[in-house]
Parts: C-alpha cells; sequence; structure tokens
C-alpha cells in the first residue's frame, strides 16, 4: 500500500497504522492493542485520550489558535509561563516557547552566547557537552550531542562541542567506588576549561539522567554539585536539558532537583504537552535574562509558531494534569516497583546486563555475559529485535545507545506513561517477559 506520510516503521515490515489511544494503550486499525512502555518518544506522559485536554484544546481554538509572538502576548502563554515558574519552584522565571527539544536546545546555546555579548564578552561562544548525551537534531543542538550514530552523516557541518566523559558508572574502566568515578567524570569539565580556556567558554550543557544516548543514566550522588560549582568557580552558565526528564519523569518536577542543583537555563519538550501538541521551552533564570532585559531587550531567535496560543493552552493544561494527580510522585513510585521486578528479571534472563533509572525514566541494557559485561554480537542487532517482538506481543519499548562508544552496546529504555497503575505495571512486565522469552528462544538458535 502507498503511504505518503513519510513515516516509517523502524523496522521493515511492521506498519500498523493507529486507530486510537486511551490511558496506556494504543489500538491500531485491526483492533489490536499496544501496551506504550515507552509514552512514544517518552513524551505521553498523562497517557493517550484525556477528555480534560480535548476540552482546553477545543476552548482555545474557539478563542484563537494563533498570533504572532513579536506582535501580541495570549493569556495562555503568560499562564504557561507563569505555571513553569511555580512548578519548578526556584529561580527559573522566564520561559522562551518554540516547537520541539531540538529548538529548545539551539535556543539555550544561543541565549548563552547572548548572555555574554550582553556583557561585553563575545568571544565566549563554546559549549562544553558530553559523550554519550542527546540533545536535538538541527545543527546546533546535534554539535552539542555525542551521540555517534546520529552525527556520522553530517559530522562536517558539525562543531565538535562533545568533550567530556558521562557517569556510565556501569562501564567504568576504573576500579573505583561510584562517588569517586563520578568525580572524575565531573572534574574532566574543570579539565577541558583549561584547555580551552574559560574566556571562550559560553556554557555547559548536560542531561541530568542520559536518555537516548545511554538508556537512562543516573549519576552517582555528588557529581551534578560538583559540575555546578565548576561552572560557577569558572564562570560558565549551566544548561539542564531536561527535554525528556522534565515534569515529573523522573519522580520530581526536575530531574536536577534529585541533587538540589539549580540550573541557570533549563529546556524542556517532550512531556511538557504530553505529546497532545507541539511546544517546547527554554527557561531562563533572573540572573539569565538581567544583562539581556539591559541590553538587547529581546531574545535573539524565535520561530513563526513560538508561543502559538493554541499549543500553550494544551500545555497548561497538561501541566495542570499532572500537578493535580501528582503524577511526579506516583512515577517515583511505580517507577521503584518496575525497577525492582525487572532487576529481579536478571536471574531468569542472563542476556539483562543492567537495569537502571529513575522513576519511570528505566534502562536496560543487553549484555552476551552478565559478569563480564561483554555486549551481545552487533549481528544480533538486540535493540531492534527487541523492539520488534514488542510490536509482535503488544509492548512498545524505545531504543537507546549503548556501551562506552554510544555505538556497540544494545539497551531500551522503559518509560510508560506518568499514569500507570500498579495493575498496570504487571501487565507490562507480563508482556515484556513474552519478548524476553522470545529473544532467549532466539539467541539459542543463534
Ligand atoms: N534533548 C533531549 C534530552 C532529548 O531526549 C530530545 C529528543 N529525544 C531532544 C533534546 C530533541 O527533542 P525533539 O526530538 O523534540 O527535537
Amino acid at each position: 500500500m502507498k503511504r505518503s506520510s513519510l513515516i516509517k516503521p523502524v523496522l521493515g515490515g511492521v506498519y500498523p497504522m493507529i486507530s486510537h489511544g486511551k490511558g496506556i494503550f494504543l489500538y491500531d486499525q485491526t483492533g489490536k492493542d499496544y501496551l506504550d512502555a515507552s509514552s512514544g518518544a517518552v513524551t505521553a506522559n498523562i497517557g493517550h485520550g484525556v477528555q480534560k485536554i480535548n476540552e482546553a484544546m477545543l476552548k482555545q481554538a474557539s478563542e484563537v489558535s494563533y498570533v504572532y509572538r513579536s506582535q501580541f502576548t495570549s493569556e495562555a502563554a503568560e499562564q504557561l509561563a507563569d505555571k513553569i515558574a511555580s512548578l519548578t519552584k526556584g529561580d527559573l522565571q522566564y520561559s522562551f516557547f518554540v516547537n520541539s527539544g531540538s529548538e529548545a536546545t539551539e535556543t539555550a546555546l544561543k541565549i548563552a552566547i547572548q548572555y555574554w555579548q550582553e556583557q561585553n564578552k563575545p568571544q565566549k561562544q563554546k559549549i562544553i557537552s558530553r559523550w554519550m548525551s542527546y540533545h536535538g537534531i538541527t545543527l546546533g543542538a546535534l554539535s552539542m550531542s555525542g551521540h555517534p550514530i546520529r552525527r556520522e552523516r553530517f559530522s562536517t557541518l558539525l562543531e565538535s562541542y562533545p568533550t567530556i566523559s558521562p557517569p556510565y558508572y556501569y562501564r567504568c574502566p576504573y576500579n573505583v567506588d561510584d562517588y569517586t568515578y563520578g568525580q572524575m567524570c565531573a572534574n574532566e569539565l574543570e579539565t577541558a576549561i583549561r584547555r580551552i580556556g574559560a574566556d571562550q567558554i559560553a556554557a555547559f550543557i548536560a542531561e541530568p539522567i542520559i536518555g537516548a544516548a545511554g538508556a537512562a543514566i543516573v549519576p552517582p550522588d555528588g557529581y551534578w554539585e560538583r559540575l555546578k560549582q565548576i561552572c560557577v568557580e569558572h564562570d560558565i552558565l549551566f544548561i539542564a536539558d531536561e527535554v525528556m526528564t522534565g515534569f515529573g519523569r523522573t519522580g520530581k518536577i526536575l530531574a536536577s532537583k534529585h541533587w538540589g542543583v539549580e540550573p541557570d537555563i533549563v529546556t524542556f519538550g517532550k512531556g511538557m504537552s504530553g505529546g497532545y501538541t507541539p511546544i517546547a521551552a527554554t527557561v531562563m533564570t533572573d540572573k539569565v535574562m538581567e544583562p539581556i532585559m539591559k541590553g538587547s531587550k529581546l531574545i535573539i531567535g524565535g520561530h513563526t509558531l513560538s508561543a502559538n496560543p493554541l499549543s500553550c493552552a494544551v500545555s497548561l493544561a497538561v501541566l495542570n494534569y499532572i500537578e493535580k494527580h501528582n503524577l511526579a510522585d506516583r512515577a517515583a513510585e511505580t517507577g521503584a516497583y518496575l525497577i525492582k521486578q525487572l532487576q529481579a528479571r536478571q536471574e531468569r534472563f542472563s542476556f539483562i546486563g543492567d537495569v537502571r533509572g529513575k522513576g519511570l525514566l528505566i534502562g536496560i541494557e543487553f549484555v552476551q555475559n552478565q559478569q563480564t559485561k561483554e555486549p551481545l554480537p552487533k549481528r544480533i542487532d538486540a535493540t531492534n529485535e527487541i523492539i520488534k517482538l514488542g510490536m509482535q506481543h503488544g509492548i512498545i519499548v524505545y531504543p537507546a545507545a549503548a556501551g562506552l562508544d554510544g555505538v556497540t552496546g544494545a539497551a531500551i529504555i522503559i518509560a510508560p506513561p506518568l499514569t500507570i497503575s500498579l495493575g498496570e505495571c504487571d501487565e507490562l512486565l507480563s508482556r515484556l517477559d513474552q519478548v524476553f522469552y522470545a529473544f532467549r528462544a532466539k539467541l539459542a538458535r543463534e
């Protein structure tokens, strides 16, 4: 059958057309259900088909759907900015709305550079980031991303920003405890700053918990605190990319709050609208906005559909829903249950090397040997095989890169909607077991 939307399946042959969604389930046109254990791309955080959101959408559409951001503001945009400031409970006071996570991180990069320009330090233009990171697909965002597979085709167009190691303790090459390894990785930032020169560097960017480029790598305690300290000491801005982790996904509204660290700029996307509409945000502290307000008085950048009132109203309804139903706390509870149950499966399935994560951002890394942590052979294509088996068994999981080089490892992310109940967690585990049994049978045939 001809399909013109250019939406391609990850894997040849599997091409379901979804007819509708409800809660944690999606249904295709044949009536088959899929338990959405990845919330799409870690996005459908309040689940599918929530009536309250449809009502908010209809209400805003009947008032006004579009105004241009440099001509008007809207009640929806102002209320959304206030909601973000109140939910994040700190210094993050100013939101600049865009349409995707990539635009949000790209905007953060530009705002960081502008911040220094306004203070007569135009040479501060470099951004330091980490290997095993993903900040988006546009060229600036991809330049900051340590994701070899996504970089390789565009390598000559990219700045080579990624510089320092991720705190990937599962594959730590040294015989040290996790705290020490975290400090070693964080201290690489200081070395990089000394090499490049703080006078050249605008900011450091990182995901509080690494998502697609490492399958929910949670840093050891003390790691974020040390990074922040280095940024302050060397006078560079600290950007937290919370596009995947933001608004409850990891059991707190901001994942950076797990370590009590206050970023200067935060980016949001994905769960900010639960996938009901495209919207993302770059959010700044007073400190960042002050020189900009005194200087140019505007953010250099923006898009035709920035702060689109319809998207803002939808996002506001989604954030209200997350707050009202305490979804961050719920994610902390159900996530802890799922992680424990998945770790228990390491005994049954010898190819589960590591289960990690926080809240409902959970990574599973697959290996050939649990003791040596040797990756599965490339020809098995474990990540895609598990996704394909998931499709067959009615469970959607998300691919992630793994391995010290971000290429040789195989991993998936489990990140169901934050609304998932404990009973539904058991259904998720039971479907995943079917996938794992089928995968084990495949390995035995190899
Ligand atoms: N930052 C992070 C941490 C992400 O996970 C992603 C998307 N996976 C992005 C940025 C880019 O977001 P988008 O795909 O909406 O452009």
